[in-house]
């Protein structure tokens, strides 16, 4: 049993549609606990700096536009086996491809427009949640 925490986003073709709560849900009734949340705008070097992992992939530029396109929701979940917990309730990244139930099942609109972010690893998720929160703004 490992409690752990997780960066997670709820993008901006998500909340353009009003479905913060929706996807806040989903959270919750896996058993995830949503312990620091904020509704920002990024701005156009803060989504590259978050997403500089994938700067040489062909979507990159248009990724760091849609995420300065509305507000996002960033929040940290926590949970048992947090991590993998929230990319199982996400879904796959092509919402072709996600399960039924997921969110992005639900809620995605494309491959790119797909509703959420999730941190994908341990040493990830704790950089990740740096880049958004203070220690004293994450309340367990
Ligand atoms: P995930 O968010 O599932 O971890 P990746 O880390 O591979 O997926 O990609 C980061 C984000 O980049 C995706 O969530 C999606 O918004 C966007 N993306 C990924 N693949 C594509 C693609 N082929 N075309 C457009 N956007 C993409
Ligand atoms: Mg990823």
């Amino acid at each position: 049993m490992t409690v752990e925490r997780t960066l997670s986003i709820i993008k901006p073709d998500a909340t353009r549609r009003n479905l913060t709560g929706a996807v806040n849900k989903c959270f919750e009734d896996a058993g995830l606990r949503i312990v620091a949340q904020k509704r920002i705008k990024l701005s156009k070097s803060q989504a590259e700096d978050f997403y500089a992992v994938h700067k040489e992939r062909p979507f990159y530029s248009d990724l760091c536009d849609f995420m300065t396109s509305g507000p996002v929701v960033v929040q940290v979940l926590e949970g048992e086996n947090a991590i993998a917990k929230n990319r199982e309730v996400m879904g796959a990244t092509n919402p072709d491809d996600a399960a039924e139930g997921t969110i992005r099942k639900l809620f995605a609109e494309n491959v790119e427009a797909n509703s959420v972010h999730g941190s994908d690893s341990a040493e990830n998720a704790a950089m990740e949640i740096k880049f958004y929160f203070k220690d004293d703004e994450i309340v367990g």
